[in-house]
């Protein structure tokens, strides 16, 4: 589904992503983890190209790239392939909850209307917002606006759905309604690659565990082999820290 290969990008002389590869397959749950700074949200926005890199192939879905050789029209495809649910939820505030959802099946999936509303209806349903579906997102508490944005990013039926740290802008009190909805689109068969520093959801819900620190991929690989017998030291300092 998803496959990577020797992806590089600096900031200036500050080398943040050092020769990334790995894989991800159809259905796999993926949690990022790892320090502030190791480059977790800049690999994440390299995969849909909010990020630029300077090296490397990505493939996600039906679309490769190479990263040096990008155009108007590959750069489109790769990022009709996944769909992203940001920190800050980044919804269109003048924009009802409902049209929210709408607004990418009807510019771009070139949905009608009526065929619009109907998988909007339906999704906001299956995240629990159907009565919330005219309000305005400021009106909406922050696990509800981030509940709309994985309504919407679920909309265009996207190959992958990328979420860079989904529940850390929250209130404790709410970021469990996120975490349940995440889970239960775990069990569903999409592909999800998440950052996260909930490392008991990501013990929990996530099929593979990639620890990165300074740009690299440390380790990966099933949870209970990470979380319970992590190879590198540096993975293990990493997991004590987080207790
Ligand atoms: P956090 O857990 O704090 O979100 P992260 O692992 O997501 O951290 P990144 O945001 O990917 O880390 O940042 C990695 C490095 O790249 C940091 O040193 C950061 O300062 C730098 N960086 C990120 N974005 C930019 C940018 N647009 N311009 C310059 N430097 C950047
Ligand atoms: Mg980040």
């Amino acid at each position: 589904m998803i496959e990577v290969r020797n992806l590089s990008k600096s900031f200036g002389a500050n080398k943040v992503l050092n020769d990334i590869s790995f894989q991800v397959k159809e259905g796999e749950v993926v949690a990022i983890i790892g320090p502030s700074g190791s480059g977790k949200s800049t690999l994440l926005r390299s995969l849909n190209l909010l990020e630029e890199p300077d090296e490397g192939v990505i493939k996600v879905g039906d679309v490769t790239v190479d990263t040096k050789l990008l155009t108007h029209q590959n750069r489109y495809e790769l990022r009709q392939q996944s769909a992203m649910v940001f920190q800050h939820f980044n919804l269109f505030k003048n924009k009802t909850v409902l049209e929210n959802v709408t607004l990418a099946l009807t510019s771009s999936k070139r949905k009608t209307k009526a065929e619009a509303l109907q998988i909007a209806e339906d999704l906001l349903e299956q995240v629990g917002l159907s009565d919330q579906k005219k309000q305005y997102p400021a009106t909406l508490s922050g696990g509800q606006q981030q509940r709309v944005s994985i309504a919407r990013a679920l909309a265009v039926n996207p190959k992958v759905i990328f979420m860079d740290e989904p529940t850390s802008a929250l209130d404790p009190e709410l970021v469990g309604e996120v975490l349940k909805t995440i889970e239960q689109l775990s069990k569903r068969n999409i592909t999800l690659v998440i950052v996260t520093h909930e490392m008991k959801f990501a013990k929990k819900v996530a099929d593979k565990i990639v620890f990165m620190n300074n740009g690299v991929i440390v380790e990966s690989g099933a949870p209970e082999a990470v979380f319970s017998q992590p190879k590198e030291e540096r993975t293990r300092k990493f997991l004590l820290s987080t207790r």
